[in-house]
């Protein structure tokens, strides 16, 4: 049987192996999909031990995206650009990377919750791992502007520099967060990690246009504190990141099978799953 698995540190509550063992039914694909926990020093060997077991590919997490980066022989070009790899596949000549997160965040946007990005005004909070993933998918659904916010602004700013080679027609811009004030969204991404210390970027007032979304990167069950701060602020929708975990693994599970799953019924299952606790 096919094998594969999410590998990171610490890795015994990742939702991978249950969405991929609903892709797999879905579609009707044979496989091993689990969990394994790598040494903090030792992502390289974990990786090689299960490639000499029979591995196909691995989703990578956290801490190990940026050697995962390192490690593949061949990158696509939105991994190239995210400087983060997420997904590895193994070929007879070689091992490709691919980061398949943004491309999850823009399917959730676009298709999950009917989000057009196209000719609108989206602000990414945040300026680290996961904002460099989304830049360049969310850039190839042209919104009117791009706007970076980062604590430490002078990281949005560069972030910024880096991608207006890539912006077409998008007016790209990086800032800190007080320079946000009077301008306004259409769709707010929080990117940062800030609510993993139990915090929330500052944020000046009215940020949200009419209609506007606030999404954030984060899950968990019920609203986030990012969704209900941003609904208290005026944003029409909310939306947390399931979706996008979910997608990501789609996009993946399209890259290893050649079948891409529907994620939008898995992802009902799973929110039915957090819900119940
Ligand atoms: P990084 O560590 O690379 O970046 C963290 C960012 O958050 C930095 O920009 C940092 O700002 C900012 N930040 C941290 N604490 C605060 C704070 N208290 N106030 C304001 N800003 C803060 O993390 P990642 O980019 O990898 O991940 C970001 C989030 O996205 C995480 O919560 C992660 O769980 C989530 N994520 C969700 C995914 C999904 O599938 N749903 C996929 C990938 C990520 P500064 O530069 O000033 O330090």
């Amino acid at each position: 049987m096919d094998r594969y698995a999410v590998i990171g540190n610490p890795i015994a509550h990742s939702k991978s192996p249950w969405i991929h063992a609903a892709f797999a039914r879905q579609t009707g694909q044979t496989l091993r999909y689990e969990a394994l926990l790598a040494p903090l020093e030792g992502f390289a060997d974990a990786v090689a031990r299960f490639r000499a077991e029979g591995g196909r590919g691995l989703n990578v997490t956290v801490p190990f995206k940026l050697e995962a980066f390192a490690l593949a022989t061949q990158r696509t070009a939105r991994a190239e650009a995210a400087g983060a790899v997420n997904t590895l596949a193994f070929g007879a000549d070689g091992i490709l990377g691919d980061n398949t997160d943004g491309a999850g965040l823009v399917r959730d946007l676009s298709v999950n919750l009917e989000r057009s990005l196209g000719a609108r005004r989206l602000l990414l909070l945040g300026a680290g791992g996961a904002t460099r993933g989304a830049l360049l998918p969310l850039l190839g659904q042209r919104p009117t502007a791009l706007t970076i916010a980062n604590r430490t602004a002078s990281k949005a700013e560069a972030l910024a520099h880096d991608f207006a080679p890539q912006a077409g027609d998008t007016c790209i811009d990086g800032c800190g967060f007080d320079d946000l004030g009077g301008r306004r969204f259409d769709v707010v991404i929080n990117a940062t990690s800030a609510s993993l210390a139990g915090e929330l970027p500052v944020l000046p007032p009215g940020l949200y246009a009419e209609g506007a979304l606030a999404y954030d990167m984060m899950y968990g069950r019920g609203h986030t504190r990012f969704m209900q701060t941003a609904l208290a602020d005026g944003a029409a929708d909310v939306a947390d990141g399931l979706g996008m975990l979910v997608e990501q693994a789609a996009e993946s599970f399209a890259l290893w099978r050649g079948v891409r799953p529907d994620g939008a019924p898995v992802l009902a299952a799973l929110r039915r799953l957090i819900e119940a606790g």
